[in-house]
């Protein structure tokens, strides 16, 4: 497929180039064959040439992966070139150098072709055979044939008489149908030099000119008429060649005065009928055709005997004296000027033909060759231009990608920290309000009114609703004071991240940010379990009297030493956080801070000062009353202290149990709530760190999209710029070889189309 450019200093080419000239120096038809090579070579290079160029504007403009470097037009233009330069190579390997002979009947048109072939080709003396025109054309074939005009069949000839016999059988054979005569090229040197000669019936015998002309002149280099020097120019003789000259512009024309060894009889006019007929025939050529001036005319006008040259040619080709064929005196003269004929001849049919048959190809070539090298051009410069842009855009995405990343650094560190100052602030806020919400739980327990009964049963039922009461009044308080600030503080910081991130986001998310994360409502769980908490709280509503030992016991000791002291010390275990302090006021009895011996001496102390106390009392306050009052007053009190129980345990009804139990399930539900603040707080703050993490790694995770775009961005332009790379240099490769075959087509119009310039 690849052409193969040969240097211009190539040494091969040059041997042959010199060969060449050697051989144009041998035959002048030599030019055209040379010529022929040339442009065949070219053309055939032109023509691979132009088949990797289609498929390489084929294969580029099929290419999805890239924007078009290539318009269907010029797709459709090559491919137009595709045909062109197939269908012009065809014509240029048959190309011959054509030459064909008119003139009346028995001038000797048959005798100057035979001359010229050195053999006895076409039958002659005989009159015309037939009114059909005979082409004479070399064959690679070792026997001569003929072939009839629309028949494949080769009718085999082996003498000039069995192709007269052939031609006068052929009933077929219709006035100006055409008949090839098939000579086998080793016979004759003419023949291999590609020329065609073509024998025509006598003009005199035809009123069809018009269509001759058309059938057979249009290509035709070289005319040839053959004149009879025994007579002058007949006028149907000059007309055809008017007609002739109407319909070809500048048509190169030989005039032969054939039979010229007849002026050998008359010789003293000889030299006078020669001018007479050189001049007639110059004034025709010059005046009334105009295809030669003046000058010229005298290479176009020859005064030979076709019969003698022909048998002179048999004569040396037998072996014998070329003189043995004369017919009459001046032979030698009358052979030179044959052979000057074919010189001149020669010269003229190969430039001629040289410039007919190839200059117009050669032009063509030219443009197409033009065209091409201007389409290499602009898919060059289109991937020129679009790998600019890859490589642009290349970089920009590489410097977005860095931006990227650092800024997803920054941005990092950034939300960690908001996120943190927020979780901070919530469990400060949590922690604050359940406090709060603690120190105001008997308001809580107060507005609680479900039927209080002291049975277990009944006692069981109403923990379990004071515990959910509790918890939901406890939850509604604490969402009324944190919630609203916390879920504003956290759409804020949300807001915030995404504002921040939005710009990292790619373009189709950038503008509905924050629909991406959805605005669930966020709500804060406080998870506070009020019944696991105060599931183990005992409450006491066995009646106490105010004034009773146990309670002088207790108010002197403290509640829990009291209690010690009054069971006999028998419980030495410290009781859970759950007992339940039996005397609200009572400040809380430290846990466990004491050991025996300094219970017991707490106990012995408190005794024996409230003996001592009370006895010295009693003794000081029995003799002070007994003295002042007497025994009625005693009686009195005593009357007062027991109305006083009276009244109080008629008072301990199921409401002031019920009110004994609120008191004492706030005083341990406050305790035990303490301890879960911190806890609550975080508990809180972890909700809104993970709800936070959870909006950062979704933005994240938006990121990383982005990231990936932008990197597959970068791989896709990387690939663009690499088949760009590959197509530039195509482009560019072709674009060369054009210009090198537009160099060759100007070395061949130099060479063989315009020698002289
Ligand atoms: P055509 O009809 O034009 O093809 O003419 P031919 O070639 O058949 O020739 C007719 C006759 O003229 C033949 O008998 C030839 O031998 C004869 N003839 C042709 N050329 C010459 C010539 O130069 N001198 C003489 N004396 N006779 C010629």
């Amino acid at each position: 497929m690849s052409l193969v450019f040969p240097q211009p200093n190539n040494p091969f080419q040059g041997k042959k180039e010199k060969r060449t000239m050697a051989e144009v120096s041998a035959s002048p038809l030599k030019h055209f064959v040379t010529a022929k090579k040339k442009i065949n070579g070219i053309f055939d290079q032109l023509l691979a040439y132009i088949k990797e160029s289609d498929s390489f504007l084929e294969d580029t403009h099929r290419n999805n992966d890239l924007d078009p470097v290539t318009t269907e037009e010029q797709v459709q233009e090559v491919r137009g070139y595709l045909a062109k330069v197939a269908g012009i190579g065809e014509v240029l390997a048959r190309r011959h150098m054509k030459v064909v002979f008119f003139g009346r009947t028995s001038n000797g048109k048959s005798s100057v072709i035979n001359a010229m072939l050195c053999d006895k080709v076409l039958p002659s003396g005989i009159g015309h055979t037939t009114n059909c025109f005979l082409r004479v054309e070399g064959t690679d074939s070792k026997e001569a044939f003929i072939l009839t005009e629309g028949s494949e069949e080769k009718k085999s000839v082996k003498t000039v008489n069995q192709l007269a016999h052939a031609l006068h059988q052929d009933e077929d054979l219709d006035a100006g149908s055409l008949v090839c005569v098939m000579w086998p090229k080793a016979k004759c040197a003419l023949l291999r030099d590609d020329l065609v000669l073509v024998d025509s019936p006598g003009i005199d015998v035809t009123t069809e000119l018009d269509s001759w002309i058309d059938k057979f002149c249009l290509d035709a280099d070289v005319f040839v008429l053959v004149a009879n020097s025994e007579s002058t120019l007949m006028q149907t003789e000059k007309s055809f060649f008017h007609k002739v000259n109407e319909r070809l512009s500048s048509p190169n024309i030989f005039i032969l005065n054939n039979r010229w060894d007849a002026s050998a009889s008359e010789p003293e006019y000889m030299e006078e009928v020669r001018k007479q007929h050189m001049n007639r025939c110059t004034n025709f050529l010059v005046d009334e055709l105009g295809v030669v001036d003046r000058g010229q005319a005298n290479d176009r006008i020859f005064f030979v005997s076709a019969k003698e040259v022909l048998q002179a040619r048999v004569q040396r080709a037998q072996g014998m004296p070329e003189a043995g064929g004369a017919l009459a005196e001046g032979f030698q003269a009358r052979m030179f000027e044959f052979q000057n004929f074919e010189r001149r001849f020669e010269e003229c049919i190969s430039q001629s033909a040289v410039k007919t048959k190839f200059e117009q190809h050669t032009m063509r070539a030219k443009q197409m060759s033009e065209a091409l090298r201007q389409i290499m051009d602009s898919v060059h410069i289109a991937a020129q231009e679009q790998r600019i842009y890859c490589l642009e855009t290349k970089d920009d995405r590489q410097d977005r990608l860095e931006f990227l990343d650092k800024q997803l650094d920054l941005l990092t560190v950034d939300c960690k920290t908001r996120i943190k100052n927020i979780t901070e602030e919530v469990e400060r806020q949590v922690s604050t309000a359940l406090s709060e919400e603690i120190r105001k739980l008997s308001v809580l327990v107060d507005d609680f009114h479900v039927d209080f009964h002291p049975s277990s049963v009944v006692l069981k039922v109403y923990k379990n609703e004071l515990h959910r009461h509790i918890e939901e009044g406890l939850g509604k308080n604490m969402s009324e004071r944190c919630s609203v600030a916390i879920a504003g503080a956290l759409q804020t910081t949300r807001s915030e991240m995404i504002d921040g991130l939005t710009p990292l986001l790619p373009s189709p998310v950038r503008e509905q940010a924050d629909k991406l994360v959805p605005r669930q409502c966020f709500r804060l769980n406080y998870d506070l379990a009020c019944d696991r908490l105060c599931s183990d709280f005992q409450e006491d509503i066995s009646f106490h009297f105010s004034l009773g030992w146990t309670m002088l016991v207790n108010r002197f000791l403290g509640a829990k030493n009291a209690r010690r002291a009054l069971m006999g010390y028998s419980d030495q275990v410290p009781r859970p956080m759950a007992l339940t302090p039996v005397v609200t006021s009572m400040p809380p009895f430290p846990q466990n801070s004491l050991t025996q011996e300094e219970l017991m001496v707490s106990m012995v102390t408190g005794l024996a000062s409230l003996t001592s106390r009370t006895s010295m009392g009693v003794l000081v306050v029995g003799g002070v009353v007994w003295k002042a009052v007497g025994w009625r007053l005693i009686a009195l009190s005593l009357g007062l202290y027991g109305l006083l129980y009276v009244y109080e345990r008629l008072t301990w009804t199921t409401r002031a149990k019920e009110r004994a139990f609120k008191r004492q399930f706030v005083e341990y539900a406050s305790e035990k709530l303490q301890l879960i603040v911190s806890y609550t707080g975080s508990n809180c703050s972890h909700q809104v760190q993970q709800e936070l993490a959870g909006t950062f790694a979704q933005l994240c995770q938006q990121v990383d999209v982005s990231r990936q775009n932008l990197e597959d961005e970068i791989s896709d332009m990387n690939s663009k710029i690499e088949l760009l790379d590959a197509l530039q240099s195509k482009a560019k490769l072709l674009r060369n070889k054009a210009g090198w075959l537009d160099s060759e087509l100007n070395m061949f119009t130099q060479q063989y189309l315009n020698p002289s310039k």
